[in-house]
Formats: structure tokens, sequence, C-alpha cells
């Protein structure tokens, strides 16, 4: 599935577009490991042309999860674009690509998507990270690997 815009249409009236667009189509490059996607990309825009620009408004959100850099946990966040804005010219240098009277829209979609991922993602923002009690077992646990049999072997080495 794409994100198309049937030009066609948009000459008369303009368009709205909305519903739920496959992860598996928007293809997202996510290089980060703390983040996974697992849910659809839901999408409310409007579409109108002024002379040879296309404006696209709307909101975007997207469900995902973070790994919490503090404290490790996964948590539930989403990209959220509430007031997104893509302006598409049809004619000059930049003109966006037009097949059969449809404009793609996914990879504009795409690309400010990617942009709005969170990169230093917290739980809280009042994260103070792995609760101490936590600390204080994996530290101790530390300590208890040197037990008194240990160090009777390596007296027994030693001599
Ligand atoms: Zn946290």
């Amino acid at each position: 599935m794409r994100l198309l815009i049937n030009l066609k249409h948009l000459e008369t009236k303009e368009l709205h577009l909305s519903g739920e667009f496959p992860l598996e189509d928007l293809d997202l490059d996510i290089r980060d490991e703390l983040q996974h996607v697992d849910k659809p990309l839901v999408y409310d825009l409007v579409v109108e042309q002024q002379a040879k620009d296309i404006l696209v408004k709307g909101s975007l959100d997207l469900p995902i999860q973070c790994e919490c850099i503090r404290c490790l946990k996964l948590f539930p966040t989403s990209v959220h674009l509430e007031k997104w804005t893509c302006n598409l010219s049809l004619e000059g240098d930049d003109r966006v690509p037009v097949e059969n009277d449809f404009v793609d829209l996914t990879p504009y979609v795409r690309d400010d998507i990617l942009l709005e991922f969170p990169q230093h993602p917290l739980c809280d923002k009042e994260c103070g990270g792995l609760p101490k009690a936590e600390l204080q077992k994996r530290n101790h646990g530390g300590d208890d690997l040197m037990d008194s049999s240990e160090w009777a072997k390596l007296d027994k080495l030693k001599f």
C-alpha cells in the first residue's frame, strides 16, 4: 500500500485521507535497538491544491515501544505529529514525481516520522534510573562471588 494523492480528484475538491497505514509498507529504517514498532501508523490528512502546490495538513500517529535509557524499562509511547504539514510542488526543480496522475505521499510521511523518533527516550522525566535496591543487590552479588571457599582455593594455589 502507498499513500497516494489523486491529482484528478484534487483539481475539483480537497481530499481527505485517513486510516491505518501498514508498517511493512511504511518500511521504517529504525537503527535504534531501543525502539520497537509493531502497530500501524494512524493518519488523518486533508489535501488541497493551491495553484501548482499541493498542501497536506493533518495528524500522524505511530504507537511505539521505547526502552528507557536510564532504567531500561520498556514503555509505550508514540511518535505523534499533531499538525503535520507538507508542501509539495508540481512545478520547478524540486517538483514531486507524478505517476499516472498520482503523487506518492509515503516517502514524505516516512521521513518526517523517522525524524520525530525520540533520541533519548525516558519512561518518565523524573526517572531516576535503576532503583537503589536493585543496584545494591548487584553490587552485593559481586561480593558473594569471592566467598570463603574461593579464598581457600586461592590460598592453596599460593602455597
Ligand atoms: Zn526509566
